[in-house]
């Protein structure tokens, strides 16, 4: 069986083909670059992957040497994420349902829950808790009774969105997490508040405060160690929470941010100091990408979903992680 998963909830298009035993036979992209100054226009991304589209599935036909009509399965990001850059995904469905001489199985899939499937499938993890730190969004999930549910998570921005709005702030261009990080290793620390709520965290304050003290004349590197000294504690703080609270031995990183090694370290040591394993997804699987939602197909299709017309299926743009009854666990 051969699974096509197209993504398209903000800034990428994506194809991955991917068969049932897991293995991805092509993993395409295509990423939306915001003009210098700016975040993700939601509108322009959307044109953007939609003029791609059809070069990304070329791409991923070529790269799987397969037809596409060797496909049993084609599944989209569903939600959560930008209302227009998602309808980009569920149209493209439809012009590959035109073209297609056979029937196929349709799934819209859950984003969040496939950022932490493909990270099961790509590490040596069962049934860890994840953090799942990306653009869009900052979430702490585990497996509890049919669901991923959600322990812990921001109550506003994303910590990606966080570290991009600073850094535009600072003249850098985005994505800036990774130019945060590079700067971070000539700073030291200053105080910046930190921001946990029961198991839940905000970023807006800190990044409030950063912006306050960078317009001071503060050091941007000693800004940056700092940004990252202080939301990676808060989130390394929940995450080991959550470990405690749900009593798993595991310990998933995900998201476009779990590249960044400080954040790493810290959730290292802290898996240690608790005895349990820790992994990173493999960076081609971190951030958005269409393996990880063919791989939901193949769940999906083996686990007894319902199959619906795509008319049927709508984008859910707020759709939450607690809200998708997994069958396959
Ligand atoms: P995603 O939305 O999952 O594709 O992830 C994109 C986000 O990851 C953006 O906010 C980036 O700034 C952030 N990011 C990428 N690399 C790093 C890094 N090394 N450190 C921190 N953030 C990063
Ligand atoms: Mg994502």
């Amino acid at each position: 069986m051969l699974s096509l998963g197209i993504e398209s909830t903000a800034h990428t298009f994506g194809i991955g083909i991917v068969d049932d035993k897991g293995n991805v036979l092509a993993n395409e992209r295509y990423v939306y670059q915001p003009p210098l100054g700016y975040g993700i226009i939601p509108i322009d991304a959307a044109n953007k992957l939609r003029e791609n589209a059809e070069s990304v599935l070329e791409k991923a036909l070529d790269k799987a040497k397969i037809r596409i009509n060797e496909i049993d399965v084609i599944s989209f990001s569903r939600g959560p994420g930008l209302p227009p850059c998602l309808r980009v995904g569920k149209d493209f469905v439809n012009k590959i349902l035109e073209r297609l001489e056979k029937d196929v199985k349709i799934y819209g899939v859950n984003h969040c829950v496939a950022h932490v499937e493909i990270g099961i499938l790509k590490t040596d993890l069962k049934d860890p808790v994840t953090l799942y730190v990306s653009g869009g969004n900052t979430q702490i999930l585990a497996f509890v009774e049919k669901r991923y549910r959600c322990f812990g998570e921001t109550l506003d921005i994303a910590i990606g969105n966080m570290l991009d709005s600073f850094a535009r702030e600072a003249n850098l261009q985005h994505p800036g997490g990774p130019k945060i990080e590079e700067l971070a290793k000539k700073g030291s620390y200053i105080e910046l508040p930190y921001v946990v709520k029961g198991m839940d965290f905000s970023f807006t304050g800190i990044l409030t405060a950063a912006i306050r003290k960078l317009k001071e004349g503060i050091r941007l590197e000693d800004l940056c160690y700092s940004i990252q000294e202080t939301c990676f504690a808060m989130l390394t703080e929940a995450t080991e929470r959550a470990v405690a609270h749900t009593g798993k031995e595991e310990v998933l990183l995900t998201g476009g941010v779990a590249a960044n090694k400080r954040l790493q370290e810290m959730l290292r040591i802290m898996c240690e100091e608790r005895g349990a394993s820790f992994a990173v997804v493999p960076g081609e699987y971190a951030g958005d990408n269409g393996a990880m939602i063919a791989w939901l197909g193949i769940l999906m299709s083996k686990s007894g979903y319902k199959t619906l017309k795509l008319e049927e299926i709508d984008i859910l743009p707020k759709w939450r992680t607690e809200d998708f009854e997994v069958m396959w666990k």
